[in-house]
């Protein structure tokens, strides 16, 4: 048995960074994971394998159909499908292996194990109890499925975002139910991989809860680049044998059934929070409806000593989320500020091309009654998207009609992960679309085509 000053249950994005930051603050702090490898969902089986076969399949897209416009001519390259996977988990291997690095870097103890905590103070792995002045949850979250549908990631014929990362072959049908963004990512790989796939959604709009503009451009280009999909459908089951499965579901306009033929369905409408087997509810810790870790502003649970941060409670299932919580609950334990500004978290869609969100949409602000202005420029006035044959997607940029300050934006096209962080740094310090404006970008940049639609919110975009 040892004493920490933190013991932290987890080794997810959430967890594995608050570890990093206690230690550098100067606490003597221990993580308790169950999994072989440290790096949660995240690193193992969520967004690093994801974009690593994003990866891969984009660079196939890319010589399929662009390399012979730009006279790079010659056969495709033709898809080793195990190779493609020994390099996805190669990718995640140097990664988990680099959180391993860090731990002994920072002299953080990995307990190997499934932890419980028997009373604030006591976390027990195994038969040992080890005793911490403060315990973190970062227990992550596992996908959810629908009534009616058994997930068997080994069979491999319905399974979740887990197993559609390790199908033993590429599938000819694929058909996919959710059109968030994990099944539109992986629908993707598969599609550029020549796998026919459908995608089935309740809702009448792609990316629940998005910029309808965007939602709308999105369908379109996922569209052309052959997914299918059925919208106000649902699901009602799915039944399977050893190699195909046939997905009923039910159209909400005309209430007419319908089953559609796959050799695989994955399973993406959406994750839980995960406390299995932790045995909080027993210790006093309070739950909110959805099954999530009940917290105040500080992280802190209604038990003292125990705290929770990332999947496991309420906000958006995003790494980056976990990670700024970890951050800021380590800063709180340490005595210090910890802080996270929730109005500013990006979500991206990492397909081709990409999706970048932050902030409040048009709708929600309307619907709040806010006065707001819209800037909006395509990036078929950015030189260098049109170069990359990527001129489809568009920035659009949300001010207050009266201050200019910007309250949201919305990038479809190259590269809109990295570009939306210059949205979010402008928003963190209470930035004006003429602060953004002013700003000198670099030509060619894809960047250009947000200070255009900046522009676009003042005296008028260059080359709109
Ligand atoms: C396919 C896919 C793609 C994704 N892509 C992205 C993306 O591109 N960007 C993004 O921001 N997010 C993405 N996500 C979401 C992201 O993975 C999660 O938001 C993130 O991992 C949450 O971090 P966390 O630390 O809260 O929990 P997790 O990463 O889930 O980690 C929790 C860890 O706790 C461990 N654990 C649980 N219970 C115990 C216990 N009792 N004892 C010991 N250990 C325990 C688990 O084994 C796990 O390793 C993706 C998810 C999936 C599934």
């Amino acid at each position: 048995m040892a004493s920490y000053d933190v013991i932290i249950i987890g080794a997810g994005p959430g967890g594995y960074v608050s570890a990093i930051r206690c230690a550098q603050l100067g606490l003597k702090t221990a993580v308790v994971e169950g999994r072989e490898t440290l790096g949660g969902t995240c690193l193992n089986v969520g967004c690093i394998p994801s974009k690593a076969l994003l990866n891969a399949t984009h660079h196939l897209h890319e010589a399929e159909h662009n390399f012979a416009k730009m006279g790079l001519k010659g056969k495709s390259p033709s898809v080793d499908w195990n190779q493609m996977k020994a390099y996805k988990d190669d990718v995640v291997g140097q990664n988990t292996g680099g959180i391993e690095f860090l731990f002994k870097k920072n002299k953080i103890d990995w307990i190997k194990g499934w932890a419980s905590v028997p009373a604030a103070g006591k976390v027990k792995v195994g038969d040992e109890v080890h005793e911490a002045k403060n315990i973190v949850v970062a227990t992550g979250s596992v996908p959810s499925s629908l009534p009616g549908i058994t997930v068997d990631n080994d069979a491999g014929v319905v399974v979740d975002s887990t197993g559609a990362l390790e199908l033993p072959k590429v599938p000819k049908k694929m058909t996919v139910i959710g059109a968030g963004v994990i099944g539109l990512e992986l629908g993707s790989v598969y599609a550029r991989l020549g796998t026919e796939v459908t995608v089935v959604e309740y809702m009448d709009a792609i990316t629940p809860g998005m910029d309808a503009d965007v939602q709308r451009t999105f369908k379109k280009l996922l569209e052309k680049q052959g997914l299918q999909f059925i919208m106000g459908a649902a699901v009602q089951g799915v039944e399977a044998n050893k190699t195909k499965a046939k997905v009923s579901y039910k159209l909400k306009k005309d209430e007419s059934e319908h089953v559609l033929d796959a050799d695989v369905v994955l399973v993406a409408t959406g994750r839980k929070a995960f406390t299995d087997g932790l045995g909080l509810a027993e210790a006093g810790v309070e739950f909110t409806e959805r099954g999530q870790v009940k917290t105040d502003a500080h992280w802190a649970t209604n038990v003292s000593g125990i705290y929770a941060i990332g999947d496991a409670i309420v906000g958006p299932m995003l790494a980056h989320k976990a990670e700024d919580e970890g951050m800021a609950v380590a800063e709180v334990l340490a005595g210090k500020h910890g802080h996270v500004n929730y109005d500013v978290i990006p979500g991206v869609i990492y397909t081709s091309p990409e999706v970048a969100t932050v902030g409040k949409t048009e709708a929600a602000l309307k619907a709040e009654g806010r006065k707001i202005k819209v800037g909006k420029f395509s990036f078929m006035g950015n030189a260098r998207a049109k170069a990359v044959f990527q001129g489809d997607g568009f920035v659009k940029l949300i001010a207050d009609a009266d201050t200019d300050r910007l309250l949201g934006a919305a990038i479809i096209g190259p590269s809109a992960g990295d570009m939306i962080h210059e949205i979010c740094v402008a928003m963190e310090y209470g930035g004006s679309a003429q602060d953004v404006a002013m700003t000198c970008h670099a030509h060619p940049t894809y960047s250009e085509a947000v200070r255009e639609a900046a522009l676009a919110l003042g005296d008028g975009a260059i080359h709109a």
